[in-house]
């Protein structure tokens, strides 16, 4: 029998980090609270890949989770449908977003577009307090690829793509950057299609030697081939199987 919902979460039920949570109040929008936690906690399980997309998100059993009263929940629920996490239905309730084959194809192509030139703009003002933080990342990625902490390491290399948006210092590709990166696990999670871990770490080592240089126009290089390789690595054929008819299937001539 798969794991419910509420199983997951009651083993995900931690502490949010309030440095992590002040990074995503620009996406949730929401003060320092129970409405946060909840999402910071949610969003966790997600990134993580411990919430299956697809996967039914109840009020009454989120509640329960948490205690948390109806209408903090439904906030909750809401923010994380506003960062593209969620998808709420009509009549039917909240679900772990299921992005389809169009949606990953156009996050990726944005992904493309917008970090190059991100990258760029974080090379040309990091700092080298910056540079000793995401050098700090890059290793709590490699501990987690090593211990086999998969989920933990995916969730690490998407906001090692973040961490740049924020060195950039733009409010606007940062917010987008988030976004883009929240719907791209999500994405990987339902496409990848290739054994190795979504990003491998050559990359981003290559990145932060970009960095280290504060040579704009290599980093720009760098991203953009790092995430067309990514895009590579997903399935996006149409799944749909095509009509056939019968004897078609069985081989029989008409
Ligand atoms: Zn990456």
């Amino acid at each position: 029998m798969p794991i419910s919902a509420s199983e997951i979460l009651k083993r995900t039920v931690t502490t949010p980090d309030p440095a992590n949570s002040n990074q995503l109040h620009d996406v949730f929008a929401l003060p320092a609270g129970r409405t946060l936690d909840i999402c910071l906690n949610i969003q966790s399980a997600i990134l993580e890949h411990k919430l299956a997309p697809g996967l039914k998100l109840s009020e009454d059993e989120v509640g329960e989770i948490y205690g948390a009263s109806r209408t903090v929940v439904r906030a909750a629920l809401q923010a994380l449908a506003h960062s593209g996490l969620i998808s709420i239905r009509k009549n039917r309730g909240a679900f772990v977003a299921k992005p389809s084959i169009r949606e990953a194809h156009e996050v990726f192509q944005a992904r493309a577009l917008i970090e190059p030139a991100v990258a760029r703009l974080a090379a040309e003002v990091i700092t080298e307090t910056q540079l000793a933080n995401l050098k700090a990342h890059l290793e709590a990625e490699h501990v987690a690829i090593h211990s086999a902490d998969m989920g933990h390491a995916l969730m690490l290399s998407g906001s090692f793509h973040t961490a740049i948006a924020d060195i950039a210092d733009h409010r606007v590709f940062s917010g987008m950057v988030r976004s883009l990166i929240s719907r791209s696990s999500l994405i990987i999670a339902l496409y990848w299609k290739r054994s190795d871990t979504a990003c491998e770490s050559h990359s981003h080592n290559a990145l932060l030697r970009a960095f280290e240089k504060r040579d704009g126009g290599e980093a720009e290089k760098i991203q953009k081939s790092h995430i067309i390789d990514l895009y590579s690595g997903l399935d996006l054929r149409d799944q749909t199987p095509e009509t056939v008819t019968l004897s078609q299937a069985l081989g029989q001539k008409t």
